[in-house]
């Protein structure tokens, strides 16, 4: 039987106090004050085995190996909040997401709800009537995923692409439906005369209006929208991220926004997160992030941000060599075999914690106890 929808009250509030700088942290930046996330992970690990076949292992004794995809991720989202995750392709971003909407299994760590823990697929949240109730996570947290043309059943219609979720919301009719499928699909701005066409009918930023559609049906709390708008046209990337805008502020939702377009990030997020090789290294707020990076990696990242205005440029950093494969990710500080600040041998034998810097949290050794700060001008660094 399908479980009735349900509105989830706000949690009290538990009020953080951040800790100096040079400070050691553990928990989640809880930068905005507003208490208890809405989502919270905590040490949430994804490995994925690589077994070699039967012929590898017998001819070349070919071991099995594991892909370290994210490591020990601490996230903390607050209700009605924007969060960009960006990184390198390959860093943990999209398995980051995936495991915050269950669609990946963590291999370790835990995922809280409104402070209420993931139990298998369920949570247990307040309802209308005060009392706490397990609902299905899914029903609480949707994904929009990056390619409008693979995430769309291509031989189902609008109507029984977005009657799917309808159904499992506990909407029964076929009146119910149809009416909820017609102001779904004038919602997001197709026109619902459509909504017998197939996908391939519709053009890439109409297939991913069918899938924030889609995602919208469940009435969920959270989304993640993974790369929504990377595969659209420059303009439609603009539609898209107006209406998932205009969405938010009329359905109070949070948004866990990945992407690698720092400038779509800059636009949309309250709050950064930036990932590499399955670790978050530097997280605050957009405004404080943007203008004074601290981690290395932070840095290298915003220096190749192309700026049209000259006086706007900053330095140029050229990393060297490549991403470490997550295979065989290398002691220590993940990025170390390109830090151009390295602090000493610490940075390749133990993993950084987070220290307080500001308003950010930076896993850095440069920041442990002594008021350091990183600058680009380093000798690797050119002015363009
Ligand atoms: Fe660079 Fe060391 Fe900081 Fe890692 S911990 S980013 S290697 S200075």
């Amino acid at each position: 039987m399908m479980s009735e929808p349900v509105s989830v009250q706000a949690a009290p509030d538990e009020l953080a106090q951040g800790p100096s700088r040079g400070q050691a942290v553990t928990a989640p930046l809880a930068s905005n004050g507003q208490g208890t996330p809405l989502v919270e992970a905590s040490g949430l690990t994804k490995y994925f085995p690589i077994r070699p076949s039967l012929l590898a292992r017998m001819l070349v004794r070919q071991q099995e190996k594991t892909v370290r995809a994210v490591d020990g991720v601490d996230l903390a989202i607050h209700s009605g909040e924007t969060v960009g995750l960006v990184g390198e392709s390959g860093c943990g971003k999209t398995t980051l997401g995936r495991m915050l909407t269950m669609l990946h299994t963590p291999t370790a760590g835990e995922i809280r709800f409104q402070g209420n823990p993931l139990v298998g697929q369920q949570v247990t949240v307040i309802g209308d009537d005060g009392r706490p109730r397990k609902v299905p996570y899914y029903h609480l947290t949707q994904i929009v995923f990056q390619n409008p043309y693979s995430s769309l059943n291509p031989r189902k219609t609008v109507r029984e692409i977005l009657s799917v979720p309808l159904r499992a919301r506990g909407l029964k009719t076929t009146g119910e439906i149809e009416a909820e499928v017609q102001f779904l699909v004038e919602r997001v701005g197709l026109n619902p005369r459509h909504v017998d066409r197939y996908p391939h009918q519709f053009s890439g930023g109409q297939r991913q209006r069918i899938g924030i559609a889609r995602a919208l049906a469940m009435r969920p709390r959270f989304i993640v929208a993974d790369e929504p708008v990377s595969s659209l046209d420059v303009s439609i990337q603009a539609q898209v991220i107006n209406l998932l805008e205009e969405l938010q502020a009329e359905y109070n939702l949070t948004y866990l926004f990945i992407a690698h377009d720092l400038s779509v990030i800059y636009h949309i997020s309250d709050r950064v997160a930036v990932m590499y090789l399955g670790h978050i290294v530097e997280e605050g707020t957009t405004d404080d992030l943007f203008a004074t990076p601290h981690h290395p990696y932070t840095q290298a990242l915003l220096a190749a941000v192309p700026v049209v205005e000259k006086s706007a440029r900053r330095n140029r950093i050229l990393l060297q060599g490549g991403v470490p494969s997550p295979i065989d990710p290398p002691p220590g500080c993940p990025f170390h075999p390109r830090c151009f600040a390295k602090k000493g041998s610490i940075c390749e034998e133990q993993l950084p914690p987070f220290f307080q810097v500001g308003n950010q949290r930076v896993a850095c050794w440069l920041y442990d106890d002594q008021p350091v700060s990183p600058t680009a001008a380093s000798g690797d660094s050119e002015r363009l």
